[in-house]
């Protein structure tokens, strides 16, 4: 059983410490011992899916879908269900990200319309979402996308491709990014609802990856799309692929943090029970350095990620330093624990199908995806740079002030 003494800490309310015994009462029963074989991937997804919305767990992943509900989306909840669940099952934490992900543009920008047709179908499991913004060409540098959209008639006609797209081939919908050229750059992107079975959508190639999940590429060849379909405004779709972002890049800190978690379960458990050179291996000095890294590193990734959740909870408008930092931090240090964790397995640290072995293939995407690692410091460096500048002119404007009355 992992430390649950984070609970305690002044991020969180009661309703959050009520829902992480629900989600672990949840994970215990359902996921515990979960595999599936790279063949089975697409239903072990579809099923998840079923599962985590009959116990009304994917209400806290669109919020907006009932009438009334408060529609903002809980991050904190949200990092607290990831956390759990990457914990137990990597394959449910990815099935509940993407119900977000790929509905999260939906909630923050749709219409009423376009919230009713999409977002309680989502909350039921009854429509399986995708976001799909990378191409071949264009990963971390958004700018070059070269997916468009074209006004025709009443709607879009949409041409190019997109790859690296979570749930591409089971999806029900997939929200779009495509170029309609009301600027340059970033600033001339639209985002598109686009139903899987549209005309002119296809799956071009399967993709598979060191630790399964459903990932293609998409083809888009004359698709046509209506004008209901578009959300937000057109050129808005950089700004609500990074307003979605947003919200989500704390929680891949969190799903990180759930790997890491187990990892050092796992290490605690192999280090109490292993006997060597006449006793356990918990009592070699540097197998205790290591497990205090880990613990350590835990701890600050916590730290970091419910700092991220709590400020977009308490109303930031952005929380795009605090994102990245935790994203950064979390997904990096998950690694080096579980990295950690393998070793002091020995042998059994690299037989596949090993929870250690499982881990170190299912944490490496996550330095990648939502922004890699070298993205996220660009980011923070950026902010850093500019909280500094803002700051010397203050001083300089304020000394001036002072100069000024002086005289
Ligand atoms: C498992 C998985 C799932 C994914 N799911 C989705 C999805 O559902 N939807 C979607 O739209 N996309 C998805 N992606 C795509 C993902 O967001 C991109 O892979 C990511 O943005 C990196 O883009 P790229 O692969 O083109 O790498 P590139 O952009 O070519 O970057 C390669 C490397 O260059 C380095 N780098 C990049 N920028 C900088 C910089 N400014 N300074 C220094 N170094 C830098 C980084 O190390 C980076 O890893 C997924 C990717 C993976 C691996």
């Amino acid at each position: 059983m992992p430390d649950r003494s984070f609970l305690a800490w002044p991020f969180f309310e009661e309703r959050h410490r009520a829902l992480a015994r629900e989600v672990e009462h949840f994970a215990s029963h359902h996921l515990a011992g979960m595999e599936s074989t790279p063949g089975e991937v697409d239903e072990t997804c579809r099923e998840l899916v079923r599962c985590l919305a009959d116990a009304g767990l994917l209400r806290h992943v669109v919020p907006a879908a009932r009438d009334g509900a408060d529609p903002r989306l809980d991050v904190r909840a949200l990092a607290l269900i990831r956390e759990t669940l990457a914990r137990f099952a990597a394959l449910a934490d990815f099935a509940f990200a993407m119900q977000g992900l790929g509905s999260g543009a939906i909630s923050l920008f749709g219409c009423p319309q376009q919230r009713r047709a999409y977002l309680p179908e989502v909350a039921a499991g009854r429509k399986i979402a995708a976001f799909a913004l990378s191409e071949r060409e264009a990963g971390s540098d958004v700018a070059a996308l070269a997916t468009t959209a074209e006004p025709d008639g009443g709607g879009f006609v949409l041409n190019g491709a997109k790859t690296w797209i979570s749930n591409g081939g089971i999806a029900d919908f997939y929200v779009v990014f495509a170029r309609t050229g009301e600027a340059p750059g970033a600033r001339g992107l639209s985002a598109f609802i686009v139903d899987a079975e549209r005309p002119g959508l296809a799956m071009a190639e399967r993709i598979e990856l060191i630790a399964p999940h459903p990932l293609a590429t998409l083809r888009f060849e004359d698709c046509r799309v209506p004008r209901a379909q578009l959300l937000g405004e057109p050129g808005q779709g950089f700004k609500i692929a990074l307003a979605t972002l947003d919200v989500f890049r704390p929680t891949v800190g969190a799903a990180a943090l759930g790997f890491a978690r187990r990892a050092l379960d796992e290490a605690l458990a192999r280090a109490a029970s292993r006997q060597l050179f006449g006793g356990p291996l918990a009592d070699l000095q540097m197998v205790q350095g290591k497990l205090a890294d880990m613990a350590v590193a835990i701890d600050a990734a916590a730290l970091l990620v419910y700092r991220a959740a709590w400020a977009k909870d308490a109303g930031a408008e952005r929380i795009t330093r605090e994102a990245a930092m935790a994203k950064l931090f979390a997904t990096e240090a998950a690694q080096r624990v579980i990295d950690d964790a393998v070793q002091l397995h020995g042998g059994q640290g690299v037989v596949a199908g090993h929870p250690v072995e499982r881990l170190y293939r299912e944490v490496r995407a996550l330095r990648i995806y939502e922004g890699a690692s070298e993205v996220q410091k660009v980011v923070i460096a950026r902010q850093t740079l500019a909280a500094h500048a803002k700051e010397r002119a203050q001083a300089a404007h304020h000394e001036g002030e002072a100069a000024r009355r002086a005289t």
